[in-house]
């Protein structure tokens, strides 16, 4: 049993307590309240002075494979498209990858999200040299090693030829068949894009996925590339093209949605399936803005990722915001309710798939937390919880003191308790070099 005492406790959906305290038993919340902590007999106690305390944050589209790519050399990559940076960059990291490569990359990537807080992580994969339980090697690292928990999947694409699409079916069917594990890990069936999966390879996918009765995970609309080649090829847009394969199901995570026609925003607002932003990633492959605003009046589920771009989820909702003031030129574009909304719905989803109630300080919740390391220098409440996380971001900084996964303490005073920081360090730094030399 964990007891966190005087702490300031805050979630998205309107809990506050200037002065309070939670206790964990097994994984979940046991009791939270105002005031003085009961210390039941024989609890570890965390003394929060007053720091602030939430639920952990998610991410809903990441791509832990891309974290040795930080500093990578790349002369002469001058991108003038979407694709070409595609192909010049993600496309030849990703083949270089090995399964210890793999692995590392998701013990470094998974420990970056800890330190901002996110306890629990949506992957997209893709290591077309070493498919074939790559993603029970994530799975290792992320939630194993380091006590997060994550959903993956396997980027079916058809760009290396029949026999890897094939593998990358396979893979996505036998982990979801064989490494899943309530609570812990979880499984999309994944896909890369309209744009690099034919009619046969997506009515492939479809069948398998629906097999095992699993919603997809896509990029869609990301880049004109991906809309040109399916009005080119199939005469239909690129979320029309995925209807009619069944990909629009609920559950199914549609990333990104930027080039979309108001047809398909029409279509998307009938469907249950979730599109997932991802703004700071849109800005730096200069893609384009999506419709977020217009997504969340008509109804359809948005959630955001950072498309490994970081795993700073709070600065990704301050460029939500940013994003939809600058594509708009309204300084009141996606407000402080639609945020809400974004944030609400990443815990939606990671409850959904990991059949926990997450998001909340409540009795029965998951009980992964964050303390962060800061004091507000202003009044918090319920009604602003999100502009302070935001604005201390941006301002001094904003880290957590303490995470808590499913109940176990992963983070301490800034260090994470798990693993060895330091020995993965060193040891990434090798697998860089080495992964760098082959590209
Ligand atoms: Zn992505």
């Amino acid at each position: 049993m964990l007891v966190i005492e005087r702490a300031r406790l805050a979630d998205p959906y309107g809990t506050y307590y200037e002065r309070g305290y939670v206790i964990v038993r097994g994984d979940r919340i046991e009791a939270v309240g105002a005031g003085p902590a009961p210390e039941p007999p024989g609890a570890e106690v965390i003394d929060a002075e007053g720091r602030l305390l939430t639920p952990g944050l998610v991410n809903a589209h990441g791509h832990l494979y891309s974290t040795l790519a930080r500093g990578m050399p790349l002369p002469g990559f001058a991108p003038r498209s979407f694709r070409e940076i595609l192909e010049g960059l993600w496309w030849k990291l990703d083949r270089a990858l090995t399964p210890d490569d793999v692995h590392i990359s998701a013990l470094v990537g998974g420990i970056w999200h800890l330190r901002r807080g996110v306890t629990a992580i949506f992957d997209h994969h893709a290591s077309p040299a070493a498919i074939e339980g790559s993603l029970s090697l994530i799975k290792r690292a992320v939630a194993d090693e380091l006590g997060m928990r994550c959903d993956l999947c396997y980027e079916v694409t058809d760009r290396g030829g029949e026999e890897e699409r094939d593998l990358g079916i396979e893979e996505n069917v036998r982990f979801a068949r064989e490494d899943t594990e309530p609570g812990r890990a979880a499984a999309h069936f994944g896909l890369h894009a309209s744009f690099t999966l034919s009619d046969e390879s997506l009515a492939k996918a479809a069948e398998a996925a629906d097999s095992l009765g699993l919603p997809f995970h896509i990029h869609l609309a990301e880049g004109k590339e991906d809309v040109v080649d399916s009005l080119q090829k199939y005469g239909l847009r690129v979320t029309e093209r995925l209807e009619k394969f069944g990909i629009l199901r609920e559950g199914t995570l549609l990333i990104h949605g930027i080039h979309l026609a108001q047809a398909e925003l029409e279509l998307l607002s009938g469907r249950p399936a979730s599109v997932i932003h991802n703004p700071r990633s849109n800005m730096n492959n200069a893609v384009g803005a999506a419709q977020v605003e217009k997504m969340l009046d008509k109804g359809i589920q948005v959630g955001l990722g950072t498309d490994g771009f970081g795993c700073d989820m709070i600065g990704e909702l301050l460029s939500a915001s940013l994003l939809a003031h600058h594509a708009s030129g309204s300084p009141t574009a996606l407000g402080g309710d639609k945020l809400l909304a974004l944030v609400r719905h990443n815990y939606a989803l990671a409850e959904r798939f990991f059949g926990v109630p997450m998001g909340r300080l409540a009795e029965g919740y998951a009980a992964d937390l964050v303390l962060w390391a800061y004091r507000p220098p202003t009044p918090l409440s319920q009604d602003n919880l999100l502009y302070h996380l935001m604005f201390a971001n941006i301002s001094e900084g904003l880290c957590p003191h303490t995470v808590i996964g499913a109940g176990r303490v992963l983070l301490s005073q800034g260090a994470v308790q798990v693993v060895d920081e330091q020995e993965i360090l060193a040891k990434a730094r090798e697998a860089a070099a080495a992964l760098w030399k082959r590209i």
